[in-house]
């Protein structure tokens, strides 16, 4: 019997990406998506030439509409230097579409890794995940600096709109031949007390403050299984540091979720792969690792299907994930994958190319959807 698709009543928001993601990103729609969804996509093409083409345009009305469906997914995209002005022939070094949609959005980024059982992790202890949330706002990122040439004093002022106490200090007293200085803000909003404490407390979690260094000694030794809450600068360090003591960047999720708990941009953490790429476009074998992509996916669709209390979706993004994850657990991987598990020894036939994985996931949902129609 054919398989019934799946209606999504409302609309997500896909923005197409760059180079050996955008390759895998076809593949995914095509054996792991369309067969199964009746989707009403908005989309929007993020690959580079497009980018300039529309002078940019294209990267904020594609987060404009994100705020008007709730829900995006995002391939991988390439954020210009020099080079890529000079390969791709651009008007102007375009800024990083990551920045403009989190500067659009606002919100938290969350990353996630996928853990399976036969993977090795660095951090051996690792057993259950550590999903990390990095407030992307202010620090370092948005600070004001300034090279200082020669002695003064450097003050730190605040000038209140209205009735405030007017604040000027002293930080420090160059007597030297100067230095450097920034000047960074966070904001205060004490939401956790009015709004999540009883939440947290009837899901039977807890929240609780820890220095940034504590926090790290404990990560190491703990076996997982907790949200990380970090400010940005934090955030972007120790994101980097679950990814590589989980294993691989193939398979860390990066999920930005905004303040009106509603909207979502889910993606893979990691770039283009740029040097398999290469190896793509001169007709040679690739191995990439197609997992955290197919995540941005199920990530995006499980969000939808809770938004519009769709059951068959949200049931079927849980398989989509599951049969990810199962594949690896037969054995059937991708390069990347096989090389922590076997060492500098792996053989080509340790491991599938990038095509050949995505049909062993494709193979692994379809019998895991046609059980279901049989139950
Ligand atoms: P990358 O694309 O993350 O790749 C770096 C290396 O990590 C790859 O060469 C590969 O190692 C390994 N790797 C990453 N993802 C993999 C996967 N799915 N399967 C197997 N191996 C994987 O970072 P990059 O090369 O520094 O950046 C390439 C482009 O991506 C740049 O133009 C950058 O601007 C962009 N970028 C975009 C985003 C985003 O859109 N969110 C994030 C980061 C970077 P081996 O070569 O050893 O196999
Ligand atoms: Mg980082």
């Amino acid at each position: 019997m054919a398989f019934q698709k799946i209606r999504v009543d409302n609309p997500i928001v896909e923005m197409d990406g760059d180079e050996m993601t955008r390759v895998i990103w076809k593949l995914i729609k095509n054996k792991l998506i369309f067969p199964y969804l009746e989707l009403d996509i908005k989309y929007f093409d993020l690959g580079l030439p497009h980018r300039d083409a529309t002078n940019d345009r294209v990267t904020i009305e594609s987060a404009e509409a994100t705020l008007k469906y709730n829900v995006a997914i995002k391939c991988a995209t390439i954020t210009p230097d020099e080079a890529r002005v000079k390969e791709f022939n651009l008007k102007q070094m375009w800024r990083s579409p990551n920045g403009t949609i989190r500067n659009i959005l606002n919100g938290t980024v969350f990353r996630e890794p996928i853990i399976c059982k036969n993977i090795p992790r660095l951090v051996s202890g690792w057993t259950k995940p550590i999903c990390i949330g990095r407030h992307a706002f202010g620090d370092q990122y948005r600070a004001t600096d300034i090279v200082v040439k020669g002695p003064g004093k450097l003050k730190l002022m605040f000038v209140p709109n209205g009735h405030g106490e007017h604040k000027d200090l002293e930080v420090y007293n160059f007597t030297g031949a100067g230095g450097v200085a920034l000047s960074m803000y966070n904001t205060d909003e004490e939401v956790f007390d009015t709004q999540w404490r009883h939440k947290f407390k009837e899901a039977g979690i807890w929240y609780e403050h820890r220095l940034i260094d504590d926090m790290v000694a404990y990560a190491l030794k703990s076996d997982g299984g907790y949200v990380w809450a970090c400010k940005n600068y934090d955030g972007d360090v120790q994101s980097d540091f679950l990814a590589q003591g989980f294993g691989s960047l193939g398979l860390m999720t990066s999920v930005l979720v905004c303040p009106d708990g509603k909207t979502i941009e889910a993606e893979a953490a990691h770039g283009t792969v740029t040097r398999h790429y290469r190896v793509h476009q001169k007709g040679g074998e690739t191995s990439t690792n197609s997992i955290a992509s197919i995540f941005a996916w199920s990530r995006g669709l499980a969000h939808r299907a809770k938004l519009d209390g769709n059951a068959r979706l949200l049931d079927f993004t849980e398989k989509l994930e599951a049969a990810c994850i199962e594949t690896v657990e037969l054995g059937k991987m991708t390069k990347d994958l096989a090389l922590l598990v076997h060492g500098p020894k792996v053989t080509r036939s340790h491991y599938l190319n990038t095509e050949e994985f995505i049909d062993a996931v494709a193979e692994e949902l379809k019998t895991r959807l046609s059980m279901q129609a049989k139950l």
